[in-house]
This record gives C-alpha cells, sequence and structure tokens, in this order.
C-alpha cells in the first residue's frame, strides 16, 4: 500500500466523502481555510442550473467572484497554497467549499 497525504477516509463525515474523494485541496494562506478545485465541468453544470434564474450582471459577477476568492476572507485564490497534510486533518472539522482556479495555482 502506498502512502498518501489524503486523510483517511474515517476522518470524513459520509456525505463528504463521495464529493472529497481524489480532490486537489487548497488553502488560504491568510486565514487557513480549506477548498477543494472544482473540475471544469462541475462548474459547468453548477453555471447550467443557474440559468434558469437569469440572473442580471451584477448578480452574475458575484456568483462568479465567489469562485475565485476565500469563502472566509475573500482572499484571491490565485493566493492560494496546495494544502498539506495538517491542512487536510482540518477538512473535516469545517464545510470544505469549492473554488474554481487556473491549472498552476497550488501545483507550487
Ligand atoms: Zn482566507
Amino acid at each position: 500500500m502506498a502512502t498518501t497525504t489524503k486523510p483517511s477516509e474515517s476522518d470524513l463525515e459520509g456525505g463528504s466523502r463521495a464529493i472529497l474523494h481524489n480532490r486537489r485541496f487548497l488553502t488560504c494562506r491568510e486565514c487557513g481555510w480549506v477548498h477543494y478545485v472544482m473540475t471544469a465541468e462541475e462548474k459547468a453544470a453548477n453555471d447550467r442550473l443557474l440559468e434558469r434564474y437569469q440572473l442580471s450582471a451584477p448578480e452574475r459577477h458575484l456568483y462568479e467572484s465567489a469562485f475565485r476568492q476565500c469563502l472566509r476572507c475573500e482572499s484571491p485564490t490565485s493566493a492560494f497554497a496546495a494544502a498539506q497534510g495538517r491542512d487536510l486533518a482540518r477538512v473535516a472539522g469545517h464545510i470544505v467549499t469549492p473554488v474554481v482556479v487556473d491549472g498552476e495555482v497550488g501545483t507550487n
């Protein structure tokens, strides 16, 4: 068995286990909040769900920007770092929120 930095399955609550399996996690450098990276497919599915609401331009902007900043302190995702083992241990203790990032963010 290869060792990984992922939290053990028992650390995650049932409902989030499927969502968080094999995810890339990013940690906000400002406040330490952990986010998971939404795939382009998931983002597209989310966008389709919103189409029925006919968002105005400002509403649309709010919706888009929510995926590009820290939920907690609103730092931009471009400043996020790849989550480390100790960050992932904290994932079990709070809601992990999705972000959409460019491919290179968090790979440094
Ligand atoms: Zn933050």
